[in-house]
């Protein structure tokens, strides 16, 4: 059956004319899916009976179901643990900033991309998100806070450039009118550099803000920490985040996780500075989450102040990360993993 809450307004047009119904159905049904966020079909007071029983007949209509809500009580983050209608877990994040509510996303269940630091990535990848999946974690929440969602980053569990389809797929349900009308801007996906993917995403010419997650000044390091950086080399992962500046004229993010010993010495900082030369990007910087499996953690605050002072002086626009949900397993996978290790 037919994943009803994945299909674009034009295809959902297309589906009401291929089984008989009135082209202006697909509408109302699209704004009972993606603007009241309508769970059942029973909940679609506009339709008749009949062609509710038609619908339910015809497509399938999923939702997340929430199993676990952590609060942080040091910033009012929350963190939420979903089950998929297989079986499957994943989790999302809330986090509360001053201009508005951010949700993160997960993009796939688990990851296959092996970066050192990550716990996402240690039960390896279970399976692709479908783009109603990933979009109902932003639905879900929002009825959950009953609080308008602001801004979207896709930086949960899961490289999103590995899920391609269901990732556009989502952005553009998430961003159309007539559903939640998240501006493009709102919008960034992060990803640990997928070159060929990037060049695609740059050429559809979205207004949504790339972030790379960077994490090395150097080929080396980098291959230290993340596996991918063997497929595709630094040096190719900025031409395709110059590229993707050129193209859309949003300025790129990069990401840098600290991890204390490795990559967080003021030689590092001046590497990055140079590295990056004079990109127009912002750098944000993001202390290591401690992952116990891993043993790895995140450098003393004044390191971290240190190595964002280098850069600053050099002329970069560099944002240190809130470490929001500390107490609540903040970090990528972890909520999961502990319910999977259960
Ligand atoms: N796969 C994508 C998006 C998911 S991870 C990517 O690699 O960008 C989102 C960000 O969190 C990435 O920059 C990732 O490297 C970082 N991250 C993962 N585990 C972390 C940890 N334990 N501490 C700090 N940052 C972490």
């Amino acid at each position: 059956m037919m994943d009803i809450k994945s299909l674009t307004l034009a295809e959902l047009q297309a589906e009401m004319e291929k089984i008989g119904e009135k082209k202006f159905r697909a509408g109302q049904i699209y704004s009972w899916l993606h603007e009241k966020l309508a769970e059942d079909f029973d909940e679609m007071s506009n339709l008749s009976k009949n062609l509710r029983e038609r619908l339910r007949a015809e497509y399938e209509l999923v939702s997340l179901e929430l199993l676990e809500v952590q609060t942080s009580k040091q910033d009012g983050t929350s963190k939420f643990l979903f089950r998929l209608f297989d079986g499957n877990v994943i989790e999302s994040v809330l986090m509360r900033y001053h201009y508005g509510n951010s949700v993160c996303v997960s993009s796939q269940a688990g990851c296959r991309m092996g970066c050192r630091f990550c716990a996402s990535t240690l039960g390896g990848l279970s399976r692709n998100l479908r783009a109603s999946e990933i979009l109902d974690q932003v639905y879900q929440i929002q009825k959950w806070s009953k609080e308008r969602v602001h801004s979207v980053v896709v930086m949960g569990s899961g490289e999103p450039l590995d899920n391609y389809d269901a990732l556009l797929r989502f952005i553009e349900l998430l961003t159309a009118e007539g559903g939640l009308h998240i501006s493009q801007r709102n919008v960034t996906v992060s990803t640990c550099g997928i070159v060929p993917m990037m060049y695609r995403l740059a050429d559809e010419e979205l207004q949504i803000t790339l972030a790379l997650s960077l994490h090395a000044p150097s080929q080396e390091k980098r291959l230290q920490l993340m596996p991918i950086a063997k497929r595709y080399e630094l040096p190719e992962v900025l031409d395709a985040c110059r590229y993707y500046f050129e193209k859309t004229g949003r300025r790129v993010t990069f990401e840098y996780s600290l991890v204390g010993g490795v990559n967080d010495a003021p030689e590092d900082a001046r590497a990055l500075a140079s590295l990056l030369g004079d990109m127009n990007c912002h750098i944000n910087l993001i202390p290591v989450n401690p992952v116990a499996e891993r043993g790895l953690a995140g450098p003393e605050r004044g390191i971290v102040l240190n190595f964002k002072e280098i850069l600053e002086k050099s002329g970069k626009h560099v944002t240190i990360r809130r470490e929001m949900g500390r107490d609540i397993d903040g970090a990528c996978g972890q909520l999961r993993r502990r319910y999977l290790e259960k």
